[in-house]
């Protein structure tokens, strides 16, 4: 046992001298794996501080734990309990989610996933099921994978909570959502997106941790959370990569 830990700690050397880590947004060279170079990580907005308890959006207060919502998320009634993001979504934050989403990057879901994991450490409850907002199959079909799955199965995993990668399912077609307001981004999505019945059961009185990439409006999120509570779900809480923040 020891002897084959020995050696496999001799091959990960040995791979690391021939495959050095690389930053994951440049090619620069960085001391661990999935990690950033210091100019990416200087670029990329983590969200400190004072953030809005339902979306993650950052605030201007002194106190952190304070709970606290943003002027979007009370405008908007929320259908979720809690949220929490990582990111704002800017500079190389924006570079990250486009490359999981578009550039076939699936292996940044695990850096990224792992973070989503640990700003979501206390808005997770016993018996959550880890669910992302879905594409549809079209969508699915040419991108050949659902980016928010990915980071769902990985925050599911470092959570040590139930990962249910087909919950939802999103049975009309959408399109985009780019270039919309926030109405017809609500409008667009509503009654898109269901619990199929036989994940009824599964869900039944049990919360649920939504997974998605980037949240905009929280229009897509809102139609997860309906058809959550639509199936019987208890509370529903939300956790995004990257929340779009307005320039203060
Ligand atoms: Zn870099
Ligand atoms: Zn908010």
């Amino acid at each position: 046992m020891m002897r084959s830990a020995v050696l496999q700690s001799g091959v990960q050397a040995v791979m690391r001298l021939v495959y050095p880590p690389h930053c994951l947004t440049c090619n620069a060279i960085v001391g661990t794996d999935h990690g950033l170079c210091p100019d990416c990580w200087s670029r990329t907005p983590f969200l400190a501080g004072l953030r809005c308890d339902l979306c993650g959006a950052p605030l201007l207060g002194d106190d952190p734990t304070e709970i606290v919502h943003c002027d979007d998320c009370r405008v908007s009634a929320r259908l979720w309990t809690r949220g929490r993001a990582v990111l704002a979504y800017r500079d190389n934050a924006r570079t990250l989610v486009l490359a999981l989403k578009h550039g076939d990057r699936t292996d940044l879901a695990e850096p990224a996933g792992r973070w989503m994991a640990r700003v979501a450490q206390d808005i997770r409850l016993p018996g959550q099921i880890v669910a992302p907002a879905p594409l549809h199959w079209r969508r699915l079909f040419r991108r050949r994978y659902n980016q928010a799955g990915l980071l769902g199965s990985v925050v599911a995993r470092e959570l040590g909570l139930e990962h249910c990668p087909d919950l939802l399912v999103r049975h009309r077609f959408t399109g985009t959502q780019e270039g919309k307001g926030v109405d017809a981004r609500f409008a667009n999505v509503a009654g898109a997106i269901r619990v199929p019945p036989r994940h009824h059961a599964r869900i039944a009185d049990r919360p649920v941790l939504l997974v998605d990439d980037v949240l905009t409006s929280g229009a897509t999120l809102a139609a997860c959370a309906e058809a959550c509570y639509s199936a019987g779900a208890g509370d529903v809480r939300v956790l995004a990569l990257a929340r779009v923040v307005k320039d203060r």
